[in-house]
């Protein structure tokens, strides 16, 4: 039999002289599995309830790092439903966005989910921005965004007097939502339909074995946090799953750079593995938000976007379910990641310095004059997983299976920034039909 891909990394990797550490795990107990999510975010979360509930009723098992549910970036964001206007055409992004919002609406009304579809102004606050807001109209349209209207300034400040601008574009079909009660009507669903949340467990690795399987290496996250740093740290259970999908948010490659035989002895120049593809680099920005303080009601009933910045959306008007007000996130790149961490997620700082509000005030008050001074009060801060740096172009979410990496069983999904929460539900609806077929 003609050995694959991934037999043949083996091969490479056992004859290259360092023997593999999975070997020295033979006392270490071994359990097969149908389909294990890595990563209980809202993306995981939906793709264990799509797999559980819809797709022929798989045993799903779900192993999050963290002791619950959503901590991840999935509770670090806007709470927006987008309505897929900014990104390519065709693109992952566009495509999960518009049918994510659809299912999404329809979910939050089935299931008494907290949304709002409120409506939302991208504003061009100088002339130069006018082609831009006109693009983004365009794009929008062909994306297959509903009611997108154009108005002048004149009429935008009328519906929103705190406003400031010479053209905005309303987009009807944006909105707001509790993503907590989303995630945890999801879950119940999941839980309802048998899948198991084994939270306080950490995939550390994996390999993939003699028989072309791949096995998770898990380990309890207090022994992990624990670790000395020095010391081999060795799993407490291998896991032989059918499925694996690693929904791991911002540590999503640098775990499956830990899954030796995945893109590990791959040659540029190798004929045999030309095809497969090792994990794309990551990058991450920092986004904070603040929170607008002493005002009686909010000044704006509608979500307030600038013309998007590189690398973000702009530092916009969010509007939370009980009214409150915040401003965000902004854009800071995050340089020496160390993505050797086994828990990437709490390895960031997410905390708000203060002072940052003076870059905040001006770029707030291009769009809303009357902020007054000494009314940002630091929020939360959230990172964005990117497959992009900086001044090069967006990239796109990234899911890649056995076409892409050679591994069957196991899909990978990288940079899953926003709108990752809109998208959701659909990115679950591909990845279900992906396996299925
Ligand atoms: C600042 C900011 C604003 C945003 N605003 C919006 C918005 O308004 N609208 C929108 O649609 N989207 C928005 N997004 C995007 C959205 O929040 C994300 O796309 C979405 O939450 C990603 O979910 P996830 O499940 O992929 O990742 P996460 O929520 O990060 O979940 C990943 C989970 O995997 C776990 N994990 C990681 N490694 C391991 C491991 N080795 N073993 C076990 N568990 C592991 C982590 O603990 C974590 O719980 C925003 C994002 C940011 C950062």
């Amino acid at each position: 039999m003609k050995p694959n891909t991934s037999t043949k990394i083996f091969r490479a990797l056992m004859g290259a002289g360092t023997k593999p550490r999975w070997l020295e795990y033979e006392s270490v107990p071994k359990e097969t599995a149908d389909a294990v999510v890595i990563g209980a975010g809202v993306v995981g979360i939906a793709v264990a309830r799509e797999l559980a509930v819809k797709h022929g009723g798989r045993e799903v098992l779900v192993i999050e790092s963290a002791p619950t549910f959503g901590t991840g970036s999935s509770s670090r964001n806007s709470e927006v439903i987008h309505a897929g206007i900014y990104y390519p055409t065709n693109s992952l992004k566009s495509l999960f966005c518009v049918r994510g919002r659809h299912l999404l609406y329809k979910y939050c009304k089935e299931h008494n989910i907290p949304h709002k579809q409120i409506g939302k102004l991208i504003v061009a606050t100088g002339s130069s921005e006018i082609p831009k807001l006109n693009s983004l109209m365009s794009r929008g349209i062909e994306n297959g965004v509903e009611g997108l209207r154009m108005m002048e300034g004149e009429e935008a400040m009328k519906i929103e007097p705190e406003l400031q601008c010479i053209r905005a574009l309303l987009s009807p079909a944006s909105g707001i939502l509790d993503s907590h009660s989303f995630m945890l009507s999801l879950l119940g669903e999941a839980e309802n339909h048998g899948t198991i949340f084994s939270y306080g467990t950490t995939v550390i690795g994996g390999h993939i074995d003699e028989d072309d399987h791949i096995q998770l290496h898990i380990a309890d996250t207090m022994a992990v946090k624990n670790w000395d740093g020095r010391s081999h740290l060795k799993p407490d259970l291998i896991l032989v799953p059918k499925l694996v999908v690693n929904c791991a948010g911002l540590g999503a490659i640098a775990l499956s750079r830990r899954i030796y035989g995945h893109g590990h002895g791959l040659d540029s120049n190798s004929n045999s593995n030309s095809r497969a593809l090792p994990p794309p680099r990551p990058y991450f920005a920092r986004g904070c938000y603040f929170t607008l303080s002493n005002v009686k009601s909010p000044p704006f009933r509608y979500l307030i976007y600038p013309i998007p910045e590189e690398g973000g959306l702009g530092v916009h008007v969010t509007l939370d379910l009980n009214g409150q007000v915040k401003f965000g996130p902004d854009v800071e790149w995050i340089d020496n990641v160390d993505t050797s961490s086994f828990l990437m997620n709490s390895s960031f700082d997410y905390s708000v310095p203060r002072d940052r509000a003076n870059k905040f005030y001006p770029e707030i008050r291009k769009y809303y004059p009357g902020l007054k001074d000494g009314s940002l009060e630091p929020g939360y801060a959230g990172i964005r997983p990117k497959l992009s740096g900086p001044k090069q172009s967006p990239s796109d979410f990234m899911i890649q299976g056995e076409e892409s990496h050679g591994i069957g069983g196991l899909i990978n999904l990288y940079g899953i920034e926003s709108p990752g929460l809109t998208s959701s539900m659909a990115i679950a609806e591909h990845v279900a039909t992906r396996i299925s077929k």
